[in-house]
């Protein structure tokens, strides 16, 4: 049995992610292939450090960091058998109306149409969990019937009790808004749940690959 995969089914495979391209446009988007699984998260809630830290790279994600700019979307390629794909952060301070008004054209297009899209892992910060932004994005990726992990990043600045206590607040708010959306602890300072969350994402592109995509069902 391989190391992280706990006996439930093989990790997705996110060592050896390489950047592929940047796409500014929905229009840009490169044909749909292998499963993507997407990251997004309020600016400053870790997701750039989460993605370094389930890819085993240092700084792959913060290549890509444009606060309050140009927003991108980023592809990093696995080997083939599927792409990490970094979403541009929402909720920075003083960003100008039409940068937001990309933002939702540019993020809300790619959840609600793009067919290789098995899933989205929202980041938030353990301490400040599903403020009314990230609310917005859950609501857009419940209605497009995405499937949604929730990495709770950052609980190494809880104790253990406060960060279990944290996490099941979250997943019975889960429970009642967005059912079937997982949520887990993670700390990409310790390392800290890159196993769980390699499984989770794992099953999550397996499913895409028996499933037609929410559009036009
Ligand atoms: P992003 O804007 O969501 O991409 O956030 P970053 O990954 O850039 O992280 C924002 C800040 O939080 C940085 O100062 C990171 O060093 C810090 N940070 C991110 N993840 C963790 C974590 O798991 N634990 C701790 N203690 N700090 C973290």
């Amino acid at each position: 049995m391989r190391p992280a995969s706990h006996g439930r089914g093989e990790a997705f495979p996110l060592a050896n992610a390489v950047f592929a391209l940047s796409v500014h446009d929905p229009g840009s988007l490169p044909p749909p292939g292998a499963p993507e699984i997407a990251f997004a998260g309020r600016s400053n809630a870790g997701k750039s450090s989460a993605i370094n830290a389930l890819a085993g790279r240092r700084r792959l994600a913060f290549v890509s960091k444009t606060p309050g700019r140009t927003q991108l979307i980023n592809f990093f390629s696995l080997g083939g058998r599927g792409y990490l794909v970094d979403l541009p952060g929402y909720g920075y301070a003083g960003v100008p109306h039409a940068v937001r008004e990309h933002w939702k054209h540019l993020v809300g297009s790619y959840i609600a149409e793009r067919p290789s899209l098995a899933g989205v892992v929202v980041v938030m910060d353990v301490r400040h969990p599903l403020t009314g932004l990230d609310r917005m994005l859950l609501d857009a990726l419940h209605d497009a019937r995405r499937e949604i992990h929730v990495l709770l990043t950052k609980a190494d600045k809880l104790s253990k009790q406060s960060a279990q206590a944290a996490l099941a607040k979250v997943r019975r708010e889960l429970a009642t808004h967005y059912p079937g959306a997982t949520a887990q602890l993670f700390s990409s300072l310790n390392r800290d749940g890159i196993a769980e969350a390699a499984v989770r994402l794992g099953s999550i592109s397996r499913g895409a690959k028996n499933k037609a995509p929410a559009k036009g069902e």
